[in-house]
């Protein structure tokens, strides 16, 4: 069982739960242990390090006589002395690597099975990138068969459906498809050892999100043979949930430590400024002079305190709803890794269905990478489609750091308006009329002052399609002659300033619904901004001091329900669930029966019952195709039911 409590970009923090009833929360990484070699003790990295889940190797279990007897007596968890959660690899990279594995998949699963493992591993096939499209088909085909055979067998133990299909997208996507469609509990990623081996972060990219785009959402995803802590931002933010570390020991067999920048070999480093548990007060000097076995300890231990400091960080990030900081920071260790974020790009529209509306913190820019994220997206398009100008000429102004504009440009916007004039501002989002200058992002985003080339060609390329769309002139607002005469009333001036948001929020329609007949706008008396929309003696809306957005109320959401047609911000449930919901409970997701697909993370929503009429309004916490694949969770947090007026 698969919940996601929190997520960020791509990301999420799950709780999965095995069939055993032992779970962890996501995302986490799995020390491999070696059964026979056991660098650090199962019970150390448990007690010691904190990390829940370990994977170990069935295949050399089931082919070394001592482990295979004990194995079968005491099962897995007492025999590593682990309590936590056991994945077992199924031999797969052994018979890839070494030949012929003398074993069928049906008996490697029922060794893994009768072992008492939690989460089982087909036997499948390892595609490597140089392989030909046809000879990776071939062989997917061999793999989804062997997965089905491993479903009907697995009984209680829970099972690893890998995703292969080399570096070919399509091949990706619809392995990852079929999966998606047969009884598995996590989706391992596999094959792409190779891949961050050679640097090729960028086709890893493409096979990460190739995958993602096939795969069923209520499954954790595992990013099969990723453990250096280098990478675990970025592949977090793209929705791996799993990952698994053989590295932290063998790279210490081989004196090579792992930093956040990269790994680095003993020989080759001049200082060892590592203040973690395992280096501290150990100089480089006397750590070069320990004996082999000693130095092996210290540097697999060493190695486990990177990851586990940087998965803590991830996590931190990701509850911050800053991952994509993180990431973007984390790409520039290496130029491939800076290939790999560069590609992301393309699937910002992609990324964009599951991209929160809003966070709680300003958005950070970081470099020119940054203009790949999805919110980037979104603003350009919603600008271009719910945006309606005030009047039919535009007066521009510049100036990103002068924010909030309205407040820094007070006598220039009020003279271009009494000559007719509709500011807009030209900054690195592109273009921003004067009433939505207060919201998110726009007012909660940090450019640096110092423009790059990029920024200035994507702002202007789109302010200009944008002028010429929305305007019939336009001039440059500091050129503007100063004109006595008569001001735009303040009143007037808020008026537009809450619907351009609403509009921005809700769309056109739903808006005029909502701004209907006698309208009073509530402000603040601290900050000036609106709070309360008064529409004909009904409150509709409030404005979020926050992002500027704003929250529904159940006497807005009953005009948009009115005025548009469903399913536009729509949640539909079921009967049963309808006075749970209008109680102010929230709406979970096995009682959902219908959902506006263009609904995002953090959207208000409107639950309606079956003949769409309003039951509650809230906030979405899930997208309709996850809600329709969970089998638990929250998909709208509620904020007012009917029950309530
Ligand atoms: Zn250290």
């Amino acid at each position: 069982m698969f919940e996601i409590l929190r997520r960020d970009g791509m990301a999420r923090i799950g709780k999965f739960t095995t069939t055993s009833g032992r779970s962890i929360e996501t995302p986490t990484l799995l020390p491999v242990i070696n059964p026979k070699i056991k660098t650090v003790t199962p019970r150390e990295l448990y007690d010691e390090f904190g990390f829940g889940a370990i994977i170990t190797n069935s295949y050399i279990i089931k082919n070394t006589p001592a482990l295979n007897e004990e194995a079968r007596a005491k099962g897995l968890h007492e025999m590593l002395d682990f309590p936590g959660v056991i994945m077992t690899d199924s031999g797969t990279f052994q018979s890839h690597m070494y030949g012929e594995v003398e074993m069928t998949n049906r008996e490697i699963v029922e060794f893994q099975r009768a072992i008492g493992t939690d989460i089982g591993t087909v036997l499948d096939i390892f595609t490597e990138p140089f392989w030909t499209e046809q000879q990776t088909a071939d062989s997917i085909v061999e793999t989804l068969k062997r997965t089905e055979e491993a479903v009907s067998l697995k009984g209680e133990m829970m099972i690893n459906g890998v995703v292969q299909g080399s570096v070919y997208p399509n091949l990706r996507k619809d392995c990852a498809e079929k999966m998606a469609k047969m009884d598995i509990d996590v989706h391992p990623i596999g094959g792409v050892v190779p891949l961050m081996e050679q640097y090729r972060y960028a086709e890893l990219v493409d096979v990460i999100m190739s995958s993602k785009m096939g795969l069923n959402p209520n499954r954790p995803v595992h990013l099969f043979g990723a453990g250096h802590p280098m990478i675990l931002a970025f592949a977090t933010l793209m929705g791996c949930d799993l990952f698994d570390s053989a590295s932290y020991a063998k790279f210490a067999k081989d004196d090579r430590m792992m930093f956040i920048d990269g790994s680095f070999r003993l020989a080759e480093m001049q200082s060892l400024d590592c203040n973690c548990p395992a280096c501290r007060g150990i100089t480089l000097e006397a750590l070069k002079k320990t004996t082999k076995n000693e130095r092996i300890k210290i540097l697999s231990r060493h190695n486990l305190f990177a990851i586990k400091n940087e998965l803590a960080l991830v996590r931190r990030y990701l509850r911050e709803g800053r991952l994509w900081e993180l990431a973007e920071l984390r790409c520039r260790a290496h130029p491939a890794m800076l290939d790999g974020l560069r590609r992301l790009r393309d699937y910002q529209a992609f990324m964009e269905k599951f991209d929160p509306i809003s966070r709680d913190g300003a958005i950070f820019y970081t470099g020119i990478e940054t203009r790949g994220r999805p919110v980037f997206k979104r603003y350009a398009d919603r600008i271009m489609t719910r945006y309606v100008p005030l009047t039919k000429k535009a007066a521009i102004f510049y100036g990103e750091q002068n924010k909030p504009y309205s407040r820094h440009f007070v006598e220039e916007f009020a003279n271009a308006r009494r000559q007719g004039y509709t500011p807009v501002i030209l900054c690195p989002w592109g273009p921003v009329p004067a009433e939505l200058d207060e919201m998110y992002p726009l007012a909660q985003s940090l450019f640096p002052a110092i423009e790059d080339t990029d920024t200035t060609n994507e702002s202007e390329e789109l302010t200009l399609d944008f002028l010429e769309t929305m305007f019939e002139e336009t001039v440059n607002g500091s050129e503007l002659e100063m004109k006595e005469g008569e001001d735009i009333p303040e009143e007037q001036l808020d008026l537009e300033r809450a619907k351009a948001v609403s509009r921005y929020q809700f769309g056109i329609e739903a808006t005029d619904a909502l701004f209907r007949g006698t309208i009073e706008l509530r402000k603040s008396k601290r900050t000036g901004k609106i709070r309360n929309v008064i529409s004909d003696g009904e409150h509709v809306l409030s404005m979020r001091a926050g992002d500027g957005f704003y929250t529904l109320r159940l006497e807005g959401a009953r005009r948009i329900l009115a005025a548009v047609p469903a399913p536009h911000m729509r949640m539909a449930v079921t009967d049963d669930s309808v006075p749970f919901v209008s109680n102010g409970r929230n709406a979970m997701c096995q009682f959902t029966t219908a959902c506006d697909e263009d609904l995002v993370p953090m959207d208000e929503v409107i639950v309606v019952d079956k003949d769409d009429n309003a039951v509650a309004t809230g906030r979405m916490l899930l997208v309709a195709s996850e809600i329709f694949s969970m089998k638990k969770g929250i998909a709208v947090k509620i904020r007012s039911g009917s029950e309530e007026d």
